[in-house]
Parts: C-alpha cells; sequence; structure tokens
C-alpha cells in the first residue's frame, strides 16, 4: 500500500512539507458556497484545469454533475492579465445560460499576477456585459493560503457584501441562518429544525436540493434548490443571524452585522447533544418561541441510545482528521461518550482552533496530540505510536485504516468511495444518532470479529 512505508517516529523536523495533506484548494468552497445560491453560475478566474478539478472533485464527493464556468487562461492571460478573458466569460455565461447571479472567484494564478476583481467587473457592468437585475458576485481565493473552508468563509461573505440590504429600521420576524460548511443533508435538517420550532428563517448558502435532489429524468442547468436573490437581499431585514461554525460562518454574520445592522450570534456546528442543545436554545432565544415536545422526544432518543450503549464508546481511543468546524464540534461530542479523541489533525489553519477544543480535551485528563494545520502523514505515525479503536476523517484516510486495520468512519469532505453523507444529515439530534450508530456499528463489528469463541456474544 501506498503508506506502508511511514515510519513512527519523525525523520526530519518538516515544517515546510506537507505530506498527504488534510485540506484542498479555497475555490472548491467557494464553488460549493455558490452553488448554494438559486439560478447561480459559479465562475472560476483562473485556468481550465483548476475549474475542472474543483467541479471533478464536488461531482465525485455528491454524485452530482456540478456546473461552472472558468476564465480559461492560457500563455497570453497569464502574462498579460485575464480582464478580457473575464468580461468576455461574463457576456457569454449571461447570453448563454442565463443565471440571476455569476459568483466569480480567484485561483491561485489570477491571484499571483494581481487580477483586480472588483475593478474588471465594474468595467464589466460599464460595458453592458452585465444584464440589469443581473449580480455578479466576488471571493479572492488563492489556494496558498486557507483552504477550501476559507474559501467557503469568503464566498458567503461575498454573497452579503454582493446582496443583502437594509431597507427597514423595523427588523422582520425572520431569522438568518448561516449553516456553516456542511452537507446538503445538514443545511436541510437545521431549516427543518427552526420550522420544527416555528421560526422564519432565510438559510444561506443552502445546497439541499441542489447537490442531494432526485431523478427526475429531466436535466435542469439550474436545481430546484438554493437560496434566492429576493432571500439574500431581504436578509439584510431579518431580526438576527445565527451563524454556525465559526471558521466557515463568522465572517459572513459579522459582515451582514456591520452592513446591515442584523445582531449575530456565533455558535459551533450543531454535531452532538451538547451543541445541538446550543443551537436550540440560541434560536428559542432569538425568535422569542418555545421548543415543542417533537424536538424534545429526538433529543431525549440520542440521550437513551448514549447511555445504553455507553459500555461500547467508554474509553475507546479515535484519531482525526478534518475541517477545524467540524472537530471542535465531534470532539465534544466524542467526549461526552467518555471516547477518547487522542489525535487530531487538520489541514485548515485556525489558530483559534486548539482553544476552541481544549475544554472538550481537557475533561480527557491525558496528553493528545493536537497540530494545526498538520497532515494525513502526521496522524498516521501518530497512528502507529499509539494505536486507536477507530479514525475518523474523509476518504483519504482509508489508507490509513487499511495499513493499521483499524475500522474507519468516513466523515467530512471529500468522500468519494461512499454514498449517505449528501441525504442523511450529522447535525442534530437525529444526526447525532446516525453518527452514533455508525459508530458503535464499527466498534462492534470489530468487536464480533476479534472476540475469541467463548466470549463471541449474540446479543450487544
Ligand atoms: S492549488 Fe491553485 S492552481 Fe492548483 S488547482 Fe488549486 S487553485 Fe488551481
Amino acid at each position: 500500500m501506498l503508506l506502508r512505508h511511514t515510519p513512527a517516529e519523525p525523520a526530519v523536523d518538516r515544517e515546510a512539507l506537507t505530506i498527504n495533506p488534510a485540506k484542498t484548494c479555497q475555490p472548491i468552497g467557494a464553488m460549493y458556497a455558490a452553488l448554494g445560491i438559486h439560478n447561480c453560475m459559479p465562475h472560476s478566474h483562473g485556468s481550465q484545469g483548476c475549474c475542472s478539478y474543483h467541479r471533478s472533485m464536488l461531482t465525485r464527493h455528491y454524485k452530482e454533475p456540478v456546473m461552472a464556468a472558468t476564465s480559461c487562461f492560457t500563455e497570453g492571460a497569464s502574462v498579460f492579465g485575464g480582464q478580457a478573458n473575464l468580461l468576455e466569460a461574463l457576456g457569454n455565461i449571461f447570453t448563454v445560460y442565463n443565471p440571476d447571479v455569476v459568483a466569480v472567484h480567484t485561483t491561485c494564478l489570477s491571484e499571483t499576477i494581481g487580477d483586480d476583481l472588483k475593478q474588471m467587473t465594474a468595467k464589466a457592468i460599464d460595458s453592458g456585459k452585465v444584464p440589469a437585475g443581473k449580480t455578479v458576485l466576488l471571493a479572492n481565493t488563492p489556494s496558498y493560503v486557507g483552504s477550501h473552508v476559507t474559501g467557503f468563509s469568503t464566498m458567503v461573505k461575498g454573497i452579503v457584501e454582493g446582496l443583502a440590504v437594509s431597507t427597514t429600521a423595523h427588523k422582520l420576524d425572520v431569522i438568518n441562518l448561516i449553516p456553516g460548511y456542511v452537507e446538503p443533508s445538514d443545511m436541510e435538517e437545521v431549516k427543518r429544525l427552526a420550522a420544527a420550532l416555528g421560526v422564519k428563517t432565510i438559510t444561506f448558502p443552502d445546497t439541499s436540493n441542489v447537490l442531494n435532489g432526485p431523478m427526475t429524468g429531466k436535466f435542469r442547468m439550474y436545481p430546484g434548490g438554493g437560496v434566492t436573490v429576493a432571500e439574500l437581499r431581504a436578509a439584510g431585514d431579518s431580526r438576527a443571524t445565527v451563524a454556525l461554525g465559526p471558521l466557515a460562518s463568522s465572517a459572513a454574520a459579522q459582515a451582514l452585522a456591520l452592513k446591515c445592522h442584523v445582531p449575530c450570534e456565533i455558535l459551533e456546528l450543531p454535531i452532538g447533544l451538547t451543541a445541538t442543545d446550543k443551537f436550540i436554545d440560541t434560536l428559542r432565544r432569538v425568535a422569542g418561541v418555545s421548543v415543542p415536545d417533537s424536538i424534545n422526544r429526538e433529543r431525549g432518543q440520542l440521550l437513551d441510545v448514549m447511555t445504553d450503549m455507553h459500555q461500547y464508546t467508554y474509553g475507546k481511543k479515535v484519531a482525526l482528521a478534518g475541517d477545524p468546524d467540524q472537530l471542535v464540534a465531534l470532539v465534544d461530542f466524542l467526549v461526552t461518550m467518555d471516547m477518547q479523541p487522542i489525535h487530531i489533525v487538520s489541514g485548515t489553519p485556525g489558530k483559534k482552533t486548539l482553544e476552541r477544543m481544549r475544554p472538550s480535551l481537557d475533561k480527557l485528563g491525558r496528553p493528545v496530540n493536537v497540530k494545526i494545520p498538520s497532515d494525513l502523514y502526521q496522524l498516521h505515525q501518530w497512528i502507529k505510536q499509539e494505536p486507536v479503536d477507530l479514525i475518523i476523517g474523509g476518504t483519504h484516510c482509508k489508507y490509513i485504516a487499511r495499513d493499521e486495520d483499524t475500522p474507519l468512519l468516513r466523515f467530512g469532505f471529500p468522500i468519494v468511495d461512499r454514498i449517505g453523507h449528501q441525504y442523511f444529515p450529522t447535525v442534530g439530534y437525529k444526526g447525532g444518532l446516525r453518527l452514533l450508530e455508525k459508530i458503535l456499528g464499527l466498534v462492534m463489528d470489530r468487536q464480533d470479529r476479534d472476540a475469541p469463541e467463548e466470549r463471541f456474544e449474540l446479543v450487544m
């Protein structure tokens, strides 16, 4: 196997070298966020190869076609700048594909040569390339900094800057929900929970029914889902914003607060019991509603399974690779179940990630390996030094899982060798129950496989 020669101990200090990265390009996140707007064409301002790679990663993860346009840089644009390409592209996209919005993000190349998106878009509008009533959104997303998470965050902030307006001093009885860099199924679930609470929301971005839509037999350039332009404009008149996942969502929430005076609450992703409690309680408070029995019942079910199955989760060691917002909430959920997340890496830089995890990790009462940013090679070395019962991470962790004969729970981005993440949420109480059911399935399958005959249990 590819990783069989990974040594347990580091041969050299390799601060300046990444091996098997635990992140991907900024524009992938920007493209994903743009797909959560109805009738929006994501546009990659750079060379064709970047756009093809980013589309193919999203297509592989979601098993759905992903549309995006490109400025198609060749040698000329790389030397003289990409303005002519972008102007021509915008003209063609609005003429041929008629979107309401074109969401432009940059790539390494266009950033390196210093293309100024704002100036170019102003020129496109002046020269009639952008029809009246249509919008061009902008995000600077070079991949030599940040990751897909920061790309997502920048585009969501770009949505606010480009569309939200405040038209009244009397805010409306609506709450903006920024769900974070989560799956379409998760976006659907936070909307369902808000609706069950009786809260009117504007959720953005919203990729549900875009990247997890049904087979209808008909091709649609723009699927039925996504937040509309009218809703995004109205987000400036909402009473408050609840933003989930500080790294992915706080920039947009704060930009909206600054631009339209919509106060915001920034929470961890509602993964697991306590984080979901905080989400439900915050929605209840800011919207002035009561929590219905149906939600209390879902909470009770999760709590019931956590306590019933505690003997299988207690003391289990876990290695995690993923995005900061997910890791913080996941670590808290694992610790709540008396599991031990002992090796943790993220490829996405985030100075405050460890700080946010610290209260949960301190409860373990033992040393833990955490390195952010870091890579899967580092994670593999730690697992060799202290083996774990479970690995949680994206598909790339399957090489480590195979080499170390350790169960892998696929979670995060990308997952290109399984399905389910598009359709079944991991946020909310129901999502927590699904995560726990998957964790238990892996732990108990391993126990069944390894149990000597006299300890092989029929009832578990
Ligand atoms: S790293 Fe930069 S150049 Fe390479 S695919 Fe990503 S955006 Fe394009």
